[in-house]
């Protein structure tokens, strides 16, 4: 069985790369995960995990030859597909090839957590929620945020993708996040995940290299992860027939 979840947001800096990593660590309990940073063009998944320094990375499999076993890596208990931050690279990477790549992910794997790009701006971008079964849709507790948050969940609804669920991210002011989450809880199609604080914690893992829940795993900010992971009710799909939608999907336009 798989489910392909893709960490969205509408802008970018909203957490997604933290959030892959903790949902990743705290599903990795009970399934076997695969996270890959599918954000091609603002890659940081790689600073998040130490793995800024290895050899192949995704790019390698969007430009040529390289199968993606070659740029998976078993880290913090998961598979993880680091992708390069050249520029040169992504030029020349073709977004058309992540659907085999994921294909070949989802072969074997329980979870599949694509961090995806931020704007819903060119074809490489909207890729990840248009392969994905579910989106799980990261906000900062602000009015912009959950508005740009829906125009992912509308999106990928027109794709046929659903809403796994919401996860604020940096939340300061519980008052606040408050108001907004009643909204969310009236726009959002799937449930509330977690509140995640503004953590310091967060910071030094990202500085150290090492995903939330493996540095700080004791923090206020990883027990929200470990909750909303709790709150996810993870789908099994045939492997196989999602290996072979992934394979054929169509490249979608930009919105
Ligand atoms: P994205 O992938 O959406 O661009 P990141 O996960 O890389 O976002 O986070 C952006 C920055 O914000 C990173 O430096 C990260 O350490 C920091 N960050 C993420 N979540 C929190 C949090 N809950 N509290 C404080 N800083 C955070
Ligand atoms: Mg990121």
């Amino acid at each position: 069985m798989v489910e392909a979840f893709a960490v969205a947001s509408g802008k970018g800096g909203t957490g997604k790369t933290t959030t892959t990593l903790a949902l990743g660590m705290a599903l990795a309990r009970e399934y076997d995960v695969t996270v890959v940073d599918a954000d091609t063009g603002m890659a940081n998944l790689l600073f998040h995990t130490g793995l800024d320094g290895v050899e192949t990375t995704l790019h390698d499999v969007l430009v040529g030859e390289t199968p993606v076993s070659e740029a998976a890596y078993d880290r913090f208990g998961m598979r993880v597909v680091p992708c390069g931050t050249s520029l040169a690279a992504f030029r020349d990477a073709d977004p058309g090839r992540l659907r085999t790549a994921v294909a070949d992910l989802a072969a074997d794997t329980d979870v599949l957590l694509l961090d995806s790009p931020a704007a819903l701006g060119s074809k490489g971008a909207v890729l990840p929620v248009v392969l994905a079964d579910r989106v799980v849709v990261v906000l900062q507790p602000t009015v912009p945020s959950l508005s740009d948050g829906l125009k992912v969940q509308e999106y990928a609804a027109s794709y046929g993708t659903g809403t796994a669920g919401v996860l604020f991210n940096r939340v300061r002011d519980d008052e606040a996040v408050a108001r907004i989450a009643e909204q969310a809880e009236r726009y959002f199609e799937g449930p509330m995940l977690a509140r995640v604080p503004e953590s310091d914690a967060a910071r030094a893992s990202r500085r150290a290299g090492e995903p939330l829940l493996a540095h700080a795993p004791g923090s206020d900010a990883a027990e929200a992860y470990r909750r909303a992971a709790r709150s996810l009710d993870v789908r099994g799909g045939d492997a196989d027939d999602v290996a072979a939608r992934f394979r054929s999907a169509v490249i979608p336009d930009a919105p």
